[in-house]
């Protein structure tokens, strides 16, 4: 499949190939929609193997930026960047800063942040060449590492779905399997811990489930064996696609609930889901947290108004578990209908509007 073939395949708008022979800066960046507003979506830096796998990547990962930042209500299209290459040997400053002005030709079109492979430092050196670049550092008045914050939306929307399979949102004494103790995995596990939940957690990286047993006294357990955990709640805090054919059978939970983007293999993994009686709460609602608050730095960033629209995140995700049961439908399919009807309403008035508005 050609490149031309392959952005009209999911709809896009855009595709930018950025090139800087000096740094050895490889990078696409995907714009979606612009249909709500400017596409925001961060800049994954990592070695594909090939420019296709590259492609492919950023075309999914701007759709689901679309999806996620419309189910949240933000004024947000959906968009995503990619750099080639492997960040712990490519990163410098002039690649980052070649990269900003890239970003910075498409005025406002797409705003970047940080993803997978890039952090705020990172993102500040592409500041320096753009505004268009959030996640930025506390010292430059950005809102700093947004995965706390993504963990924080993660726990209101598990409280969500206690209410709705218990009418208590409560999590005392619930029991939590935990895919991948990282940023978020973390900081969520610390929420639970505090909540007085129980926590049983894996990770690939040793020395970070260590931590996670140090810190929070999680019960650590084999990579494989977290699917099978007799549980309340299945967390994948990991990597995207863990919910598939093979594992779906092997759960042994009540609920689904965690941060990783992308986390069904393919949409048949929901119905898969709601066979076997298990609710699942859709993950780009869930993971909106670390969006809503670098959309914040758009507005002079104010933690609590951040902090404020990320705890909406229980009403969303009760609401999208309503509808699904009200509908018959899945609660995936139903977080598709709400971000479908506002990207057919607020995008065709946004029709009326001035180009140039977009930029803010
Ligand atoms: P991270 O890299 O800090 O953490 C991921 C952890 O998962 C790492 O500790 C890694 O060792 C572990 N891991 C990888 N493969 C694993 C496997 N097969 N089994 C068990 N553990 C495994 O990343 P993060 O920022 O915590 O993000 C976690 C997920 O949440 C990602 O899918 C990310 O795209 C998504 N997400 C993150 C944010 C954010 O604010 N950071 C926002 C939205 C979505």
């Amino acid at each position: 499949m050609g490149v031309f073939d392959a952005v009209a395949s999911e709809g896009h708008e855009q595709i930018l190939y950025g090139y800087d022979k000096v740094s050895g800066l490889r990078t696409i960046i995907a714009i979606h929609s612009t249909a709500l507003g400017p596409a925001l979506g961060g800049t994954r830096f990592f070695p594909y193997e090939s420019e296709t796998d590259a492609v492919k990547d950023v075309l999914r990962l701007s759709t689901g930026m679309t999806y996620k930042a419309a189910a949240a209500g933000l004024d947000l299209g959906g968009g995503k960047a990619v750099i080639i290459g492997d960040p712990r040997t490519l990163k410098s400053e002039r690649l980052f800063r070649a990269y900003g002005r890239i970003v910075d030709s498409l005025q406002g079109r797409y705003i970047t942040a940080e993803d997978v492979g890039t952090t705020t430092y990172d993102m500040d050196m592409v500041r320096r060449e753009t505004r268009w670049a959030l996640g930025n550092s506390i010292a430059l008045g950005g809102a700093g590492d947004p995965s706390p914050v993504t963990a924080r939306g993660l726990y209101a929307a598990t409280r969500a779905v206690a209410q709705k399979l218990w009418g208590d949102s409560d999590l005392t004494g619930r029991r939590f399997a935990v895919q991948g103790v990282g940023k978020v995995g973390s900081a969520f596990v610390q929420l639970l811990v505090e909540a007085r939940a129980e926590v049983i957690a894996t990770d690939n990286y040793e020395p970070t489930l260590q931590a996670a047993v140090d810190n929070y006294g999680v019960k650590p357990v084999e990579l494989d064996e977290i699917y099978d955990i007799d549980c309340d709640f299945f967390s994948p805090c990991a990597l995207g696609a863990s919910l598939n054919e093979k594992t779906i059978p092997r759960l042994n939970c009540h609920a689904v609930v965690g941060s990783a983007n992308n986390q069904l293999a393919t949409d048949q993994d929901a119905v898969r889901l709601a066979e076997r009686g298990i609710l699942y709460a859709p993950d780009f609602v869930v993971n909106a947290g670390g969006l809503i608050n670098v959309y914040d730095e758009l507005h002079g960033y104010s933690k609590t108004r951040a902090l404020h629209r990320v705890d909406s995140i229980f009403d969303a995700t009760l609401k999208i578990l309503d509808a699904a049961e009200e509908h018959e439908i899945t609660p995936n399919e139903a977080a598709v209908h709400v971000a479908d009807e506002r990207i057919r309403d607020i995008g065709d008035l946004r029709r009326f509007r001035r180009s140039g508005d977009d930029r803010n």
